[in-house]
């Protein structure tokens, strides 16, 4: 029987409005991100093309596959009844923060489960809050879960899968993704971000399955796709992945407040392709992507749909 002949090849994308529940008002990483999303998929006609399915929450044990239980009860006896309060100088919570998280990485894990068990090959998770500055046992810059890293355990247990890459193109390094896989030689990160900013933390650690690509501020869209193309492509070639897992932050885009880098719209349907292409040629067309970054929502909502455009 072939195991990997694919049923479907229509798209997947997980979402739940419940995403929205996570809140601090005046605060960048706000609702109106995944809503703008959303509705640019809608609106677009992209959904037509897709199947859209609503997230269930990451069981604590699959949680734990990742973040040790003092953290996960760290998050869970944080949440305010009420209004907010902060959990690291730049992270929220709200009443609504731990189910957010916990739709957050079960959106994941499922997009993973299914283009596993071969019903579709790619999927986007469209959630929030984002995962990928979440460490081992630190909620941080936004995040309280690390979306990513937990769906990528989940798929190291698949027999089909030995070796995984995560690749992320938000403009902060993903600190919590390497601080949770430095020692995994079975996953290779490779993280673009401006350099000397924030997170300031892992930002000059690399060995060979960490590869971190620095960017000025002020990089260009070519110089963007040059450096991406000079560090990223042999190690992936390398490593042979056979599963892609995307962190998909869009504040690298020009228009975006937070930081200073020069994308446009159409670095990310390249981007998307050139990954798109790697997953076909090492990883059977596996690629789950989960929505990072990107704090102004009208270039989040362009970019964010020529990214699930180019899976589609
Ligand atoms: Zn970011």
């Amino acid at each position: 029987m072939a195991a990997n002949a694919y049923v479907m090849k229509r798209p997947l994308l997980i979402t739940h409005p419940d995403c929205e529940k996570h809140e601090k008002p005046g605060h960048p990483e706000r609702p109106e991100r995944l809503a703008a999303v959303m509705k640019r998929v809608h609106a677009s006609g992209l959904s037509q093309d897709m199947d859209v399915k609503l997230a269930t929450e990451i069981s604590d044990q699959l949680l734990m596959q990742v973040h040790p239980k003092s953290h996960i009860e760290h998050v869970v006896n944080s949440e305010p009844d009420n209004s907010w309060l902060h959990i690291d100088p730049d992270t929220y919570m709200s009443a609504g923060s731990v189910r957010a998280a916990k739709l957050a990485v079960g959106a994941c894990v499922e997009a993973t489960t299914r283009v596993l068990d071969g019903q579709y090959q790619h999927a986007f998770c469209a959630i929030r809050p984002p995962g990928h500055h979440a460490e081992l046992m630190d909620a941080m810059g936004f995040c309280l879960f690390n979306n990513a890293a937990v769906a990528a355990m989940v798929a190291l247990e698949d027999p089909s899968v030995d070796r995984i890459a995560i690749l992320d193109f938000d403009v902060h390094h993903c600190n919590g993704t390497v601080d949770i896989f430095k020692e995994d030689e079975r996953v290779l990160v490779c993280s673009s971000f401006q350099d000397h900013f924030y997170p300031h933390r892992y930002l000059d650690f690399s060995n060979n399955h960490i590869v971190t690509t620095p960017l000025a501020p002020g990089t260009s869209s070519l110089q963007y796709r040059r450096a991406i193309e000079a560090s990223w492509l042999k190690k992936i070639e390398q490593h042979q992945p056979d599963f892609i897992f995307v962190s998909a932050g869009f504040d690298a885009h020009a228009e975006d407040p937070l930081a200073e880098l020069r994308l446009i719209d159409d670095d990310y349907t390249w981007i998307t392709e050139l990954i798109v292409g790697l997953a076909d040629q090492y990883a059977q067309g596996r690629v789950v992507s989960t929505l990072e970054g990107g704090y102004n929502v009208e270039a989040l909502a362009r970019s964010a749909a020529r990214h699930i455009e180019a899976l589609i």
